[in-house]
């Protein structure tokens, strides 16, 4: 299984904000959009950074509400790391371990593709060991 089989279930849209935004608007796009981050893009679409709630959580403890009108340039990070379509999903997760976060941003051709969290993730592999346990207690009752 790779991202591309993922993103199919999932759809492919990504939430943006621009680097020149608040971190009170991203914070409001956050709870809208019921998600953990957002992808930080220049006004040509270009990947910029990603901004977690971490991120957020992080400004407001070091400045407190004041923080909340700081850019997100700011409190993003800008070095992303991004997979591609092909990534296995066994390679994701080594990613998000390694790394420490939870998201992951697809890069096809240099074009946001789509994004996955460590939920999609873990649905994914639910589903998985759901389906092979269904496929052994069938192999069994066959016997
Ligand atoms: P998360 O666990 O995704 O909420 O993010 C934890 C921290 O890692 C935050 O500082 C994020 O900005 C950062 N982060 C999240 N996703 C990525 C990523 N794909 N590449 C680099 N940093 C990331």
């Amino acid at each position: 299984m790779n991202v591309a089989q993922l993103l199919g279930d999932k759809g492919h849209d990504v939430v943006t904000i621009q680097p020149d935004r608040s971190l009170a608007e991203a914070a409001r796009i956050l709870s809208a959009r019921r998600i953990g981050a957002v992808v930080v893009t220049e006004a040509d679409g270009g990947l910029a950074g990603i901004l977690s709630e971490r991120d957020i959580i992080r400004a407001l403890g070091e400045s407190g509400a004041a923080a909340l009108e700081s850019p997100v340039s700011r409190a993003m990070t800008a070095k992303v790391v991004t997979c591609r379509s092909e990534t296995s999903i066994d390679e994701l997760m080594e990613m998000m371990t390694s790394g420490r976060f939870r998201h992951v941003p697809i890069l096809d051709n240099g074009r946001i593709a789509g994004i996955v969290s460590i939920g999609d993730v873990v649905k994914h592999r639910v589903a998985e060991i759901e389906a092979e346990s269904r496929a052994m207690r069938d192999y069994i009752a066959m016997a």
